[in-house]
């Protein structure tokens, strides 16, 4: 079975959007590959945090993952911070990787030019990132097309550094998925739903209450029609209910249109409002029981138990190989 690697930025609440978008495809590739996920906590780091914050939401955001349904059987769950060889390892790429290399990343120039007083994180850590991905030897790391340079850049480290020290590291392919269904904002569905969103009332978060969701949905914006038709284009908010339906149940738009002829948008509403409590409320159920378990820690002492061993691994043959040893 081919390995996979995936980091997960602990930043917000995670919304509805992030789960049909994101994690249910994570659930169908658990089954397929040998998956390696982690929460990315240290690269949290590279903007200002609040440490209280930070630590909950960690542990927020792992529980969340389980609870919708990342089988800790089938995958390898740890904390990056749990492996303190990886910033070890990170150093001694660094120290591969030139300057004009790590200042080209698109994020980096970005993210720099939106605060001058960046951090040298900031431009370190793509480097960290190919750290994650080299000392667990994975096969491919799937990203969105915006992570994709980072990958190449991992890539031409590990190439750089086999050619140099003799055959070390992996080399890792970048796997662009075919790209979920794009959830949008409830209130303004010509923008995607989105955690860092200022205003949520049109964003449905997998922490908000029943009544919360309920109230979200039945206020969304849809149009001065009354057919419950899909159609992205004129009729984007009917089209938004209608695919967040079909992510949840596996129904076809033709079946949705069908149940709703010459019905009106309150009955609709209600309708998707009854199929993503259900769905948000089970996942709570699971989150729930697991937050403040024994269980989750069992799961990340697991996952760090066994990536530590590799990571050690890998980072004593690299110190062997550049001669930091005695
Ligand atoms: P973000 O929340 O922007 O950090 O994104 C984390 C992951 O969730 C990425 O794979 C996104 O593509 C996915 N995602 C975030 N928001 C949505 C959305 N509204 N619809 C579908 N996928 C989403």
């Amino acid at each position: 079975m081919k390995r996979i690697l995936t980091g997960l930025k602990p930043t917000g609440d995670l919304t509805l959007g992030n789960y049909i978008g994101a994690i249910k495809q994570m659930i169908k590739m658990q089954d397929e590959y040998e998956s390696y996920i982690f929460v990315a906590d240290l690269h949290a780091l590279t903007v200002p945090q609040k440490s209280e914050e930070l630590k909950n939401r960690i542990r927020n955001f792992i529980a969340m993952y389980i609870a919708c349904g990342i089988d800790p059987n089938k995958n390898v769950i740890y904390l990056q911070s749990d492996i303190e060889y990886i910033p070890c390892i990170s150093w001694i790429l660094e120290c591969s990787t030139y300057y004009g290399e790590a200042s080209r990343m698109i994020q980096f120039k970005e993210k720099s030019k939106e605060n001058a007083n960046f951090s040298v994180g900031l431009l370190t850590y793509p480097v960290l990132m190919a750290s994650d991905i080299l000392c667990v030897d994975t096969d491919y790391v799937p990203v969105g097309i915006d992570q994709k340079q980072h990958v190449e850049l991992a890539r031409d480290i590990a190439i750089r550094f086999n050619k140099k020290f003799g055959d070390t590291f992996k080399i890792p392919e970048p796997l662009i998925s075919a790209a979920g269904t794009k959830i949008k904002d409830l209130k303004d569905p010509t923008k995607k739903m989105s955690k860092s969103e200022e205003n949520p009332v049109g964003v449905i978060s997998l922490f908000d209450d029943k009544e919360v969701i309920r109230k979200k949905i039945m206020s969304a914006t849809t149009d001065s029609e009354m057919r419950v038709i899909f159609d992205e284009e004129n009729k984007p908010g009917i089209s938004n209910l209608i695919n967040i339906v079909v992510s949840l149940t596996g129904k076809t738009v033709k079946d949705i249109e069908t149940m709703f002829v010459g019905k009106n948008y309150g009955e609709f509403k209600k309708y998707v409002a009854d199929i993503v409590v259900e769905k948000v409320g089970e996942i709570q159920e699971k989150y729930n029981k697991l937050i403040n378990s024994k269980e989750l820690d069992e799961i990340l002492d697991k996952g760090a138990k066994k990536v530590r061993e590799l990571a050690l691994s890998k980072y004593a043959e690299m110190r062997e190989k550049v001669g930091v040893v005695r």
